[in-house]
């Protein structure tokens, strides 16, 4: 008898049997490809299913088996190395496969809907549209117009992807009723070509490249451990030149849409090639269209955040993962996967090298390379010569701060702003003040679901909760006592922003915080202004920290170096280390005068005076023989099981008889239940069960026990639980 087994498209842990399709003839069954998708029924109504083989044999009982209603693929829509990495990452994870493999699918796969031909739509010019442009006839009338005309008739051929992207829709539309133009349907043309040349590596980038080059053909997990400037993208673009010269595919990983515009730009500056962009700002229907492109071969570059991990390349040659340390690479819910793990493991799947950058390697990288799992390459210098910035503490102990600024710091964005350079400060709060307090009975205004301080948002008079999401009108007495002194604490970007302005009439000044710089088109517009180097003051957050090249930024001020020195996290050292070098890194990197300031209230503390002499790649050596004295990741291993409840008895309850019936003993520890460091978030009360081992094999089998039971309680309770391996904050 044979045993279809499916995964079904949904948040369901098991694999589930079921029959063919009544009256398919054996060998049409036989012949079935794993990642076909299958209709089935499931209970009373019809879900979509993948299937994952064909079998002779089930543990189910055979008179319950269901036949499955209809096949609806006849080649598999993903390939078999795809499938295998999703059903590695499934049990990795230990995550319902079916939701795994829908990671690797357009919206349009999982519905179950029928794979359209793929075919580009693009502009073509008429003959009557040549015979203008030859006499020039339109050019006078509408510039606009005409300058698209143009490059319609230069480019033979304008895809879908440019209209959307770049041109207004009204002047294609002109063009169409003058019959200038028309819309052709047009099967995408492959192009690969390099249109500049490479540029000639200096000596330790030769190293680097040549090094990459002799492992080209196979699996092999390179580092590049190069400091902000040292060429690193340059090596990159040079790897995807060779990637393209064999006719494969590069998969490049960045940590941030944002970061996507100028990443792309650079890319498309180099070559010919077709660059498919994949990432949450695409609507359905051209994610959908890209992820065709891509599974078809048609696209040879493929750039996107965290879910382009499973983007389906069917000819790929080599992962670039930039800024690998970047936490953004792991998802923060639902199925919690670290996208620089899986494109490792793809990597090794499809026996393709792959290239983590990063001037600040995570420590799991570290250790790889120390246990010579991974290859490591150096640069130390910025390219050009340009040295790397110097870093001093300003001690701010008793000092008067206006809008979070010493003086010391104001004197010295006034001489770099009279030099005619650029400054960026570094804040990691948005908002104008982070609490509102009654001076006369203490009352704080928190968020009514989260157990947190609602942040005042001066702009626009109100409360607001950065964790739901919660907003409040801005109140002027307190709502317990009726006062009207309420004072402002801790310092967001708003209010140093407002203290600036009134510091530097006349300057140029920018705040980047996701209030102020809501999307992409933002960003890039304020990456315009900055470039063209007259001097200003950049105020933002984190955003501003990542990987963005402010080429005329000559000092940077941290305003509060001490808000990561005592995390709650044992990551709290490595990012605060990894922030400080990466803020510090926009700096001077065409000049070799520029300057990090520190505020700090601790600046004897032994952490900070390691960040200001010591080089991160000192420094990182250091923290991982600390993790190695706890047993703390990438030294031991953590799995977190946490669970959402209404009410704080109910997740307690729950995690507490998984725990006593998972009976943990031996190498593995469990930790809890215990609330989590933010008990309440959105309404909800949040407990977890920590488990910690240095054995990751028991570990893993720990998590499958608490997953099984958990699964059992929950049908009978609804609880809203989840596991997280390895998890970037555990409190
Ligand atoms: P990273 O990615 O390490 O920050 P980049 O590759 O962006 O460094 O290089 C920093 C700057 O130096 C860029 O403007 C880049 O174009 C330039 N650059 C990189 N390598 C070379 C080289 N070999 N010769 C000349 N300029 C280079
Ligand atoms: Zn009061
Ligand atoms: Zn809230």
């Amino acid at each position: 008898m044979q045993i279809l087994r499916l995964a079904v498209i949904s948040p369901m842990r098991s694999f589930f049997d079921y029959l063919p399709p009544v009256r398919m003839a054996e060998k049409a069954v036989e012949n079935l490809q794993p990642g076909i998708r299958i209709r089935a029924p499931f209970g009373n109504r019809s879900v979509v299913c993948i299937l994952l083989e064909v079998t002779l044999s089930t543990n189910i009982d055979k008179s319950r088996l269901k036949n499955v209603l209809e096949i609806l693929d006849e080649t598999p829509l993903i390939r078999r190395e795809l499938l295998e990495l999703c059903n590695w990452a499934a049990s990795y994870y230990h995550h319902p496969p079916g939701e795994v493999i829908a990671a690797a699918f357009s919206s349009k796969q999982r519905r179950g809907l029928p794979v359209s031909e793929l075919v580009d739509y693009g502009w073509t010019v008429t003959s009557l549209g040549e015979e203008t442009i030859k006499q020039g006839k339109i050019a006078m009338r509408a510039p606009k117009q005409a300058s698209l005309l143009n490059l319609i008739s230069k480019s033979g051929f304008l895809g879908r992807e440019y209209i959307s992207n770049h041109a207004s829709h009204s002047s294609f539309y002109a063009l169409k009723k003058k019959k200038l133009i028309t819309l052709e349907k047009v099967f995408p043309k492959v192009l690969s070509r390099s249109k500049k040349q490479d540029v000639a590596l200096n000596h330790a980038q030769k190293q680097v490249l040549s090094s990459i080059k002799n492992n080209i053909d196979s699996f092999k997990c390179h580092v590049i451990e190069g400091v902000t400037g040292s060429g690193k993208t340059e090596i990159y673009l040079q790897l995807i030149h060779l990637a393209l010269k064999q006719q494969k595919q590069v998969l490049l990983l960045i940590p941030e849409i944002n970061l996507t515009p100028q990443t792309v730009l650079r890319v498309s500056e180099r070559f010919d090639a077709r660059i498919t962009e994949l990432h949450s700002g695409l609507t359905d229907s051209d994610r959908d269209y890209s992820w065709r492109l891509v599974s078809e071969g048609y696209s040879d570059i493929i750039i996107g955040t965290r879910s382009a991990c499973f983007a389906p390349c069917s000819r790929l040659g080599m992962i670039i993962v930039d800024e690998e340390h970047d936490s953004s690479y792991k998802q923060q819910d639902g199925f919690r996967y670290s996208a620089r793990d899986i494109a490792v493991k793809r990597a090794q799947i499809e026996n393709c090298p792959i290239v983590l950058g990063s001037a600040t390697p995570s420590l799991e990288t570290l250790l790889n390379v120390r246990s010579d799992r991974y290859l490591h390459h150096e640069l130390t210098e910025r390219v050009g010569g340009a040295s790397l910035p110097n870093l001093t503490t300003i001690d701010i102990r008793e000092k008067a701060l206006s809008g979070g600024l010493s003086s010391t710091l104001l004197r010295a964005i006034k001489n770099t702003i009279d030099k005619g350079e650029q400054v960026l400060l570094f804040l990691n709060r948005r908002g104008y003040a982070t609490q509102l307090q009654c001076h006369r009975c203490g009352w704080i205004a928190e968020c009514e679901d989260c157990d947190v301080r609602m942040t005042l948002h001066k702009k626009t008079k109100e409360l607001r909760c950065h964790h739901c999401g919660k907003s409040a009108r801005l109140i002027l007495s307190c709502p317990n006592c009726g006062s009207k002194n309420l004072l402002l604490e801790g310092i967001g970007t708003q209010q140093t922003e407002e203290k600036i302005r009134e510091a530097f009439k006349g300057t140029i000044i920018h705040r980047v915080d996701s209030d102020n710089i809501p999307n992409k088109a933002a960003m890039e517009k304020l990456m315009e202004s900055v470039t063209q180097r007259r001097p200003c003051i950049l105020i933002g957050t984190q955003m501003l920290a990542k990987g963005h090249h402010f080429p005329g930024v000559t000092l940077v001020g941290v305003l509060d170096a001490d808000s990561l020195l005592f995390g709650l996290d044992f990551r709290g050292e490595e990012r605060m280390a990894q922030l400080i070098t990466q803020v510090s890194g926009r700096a001077g990197r065409e000049s070799n005068k520029s300057h990090v300031l520190l505020q700090t209230h601790h600046p004897n503390h032994p952490f900070m005076q390691a960040i200001v002499d010591q080089s991160y790649s000192t420094l990182s050596k250091y923290i991982l023989d600390d993790r190695g004295t706890r047993d703390l990741p990438p030294l031991g291993y953590l799995i977190l099981m946490r669970a959402d409840s209404k009410y704080q008895a109910d997740g307690e309850h729950f995690l507490k008889s998984i725990a006593e019936r998972a009976n943990i003993t031996g190498d593995v520890k469990l930790i809890g239940p215990l609330p989590s460091a933010m008990p309440r978030r959105a309404g909800k009360y949040r407990n977890q069960l920590l488990l910690h081992s240095k054995n990751r094999t028991s570990i893993h089998k720990a998590a499958t026990k608490l997953v099984s039971i958990g699964d059992k309680i929950t049908k009978r309770n609804k609880m809203n639980w989840f596991i997280d391996v390895d998890p970037v904050e555990i409190c």
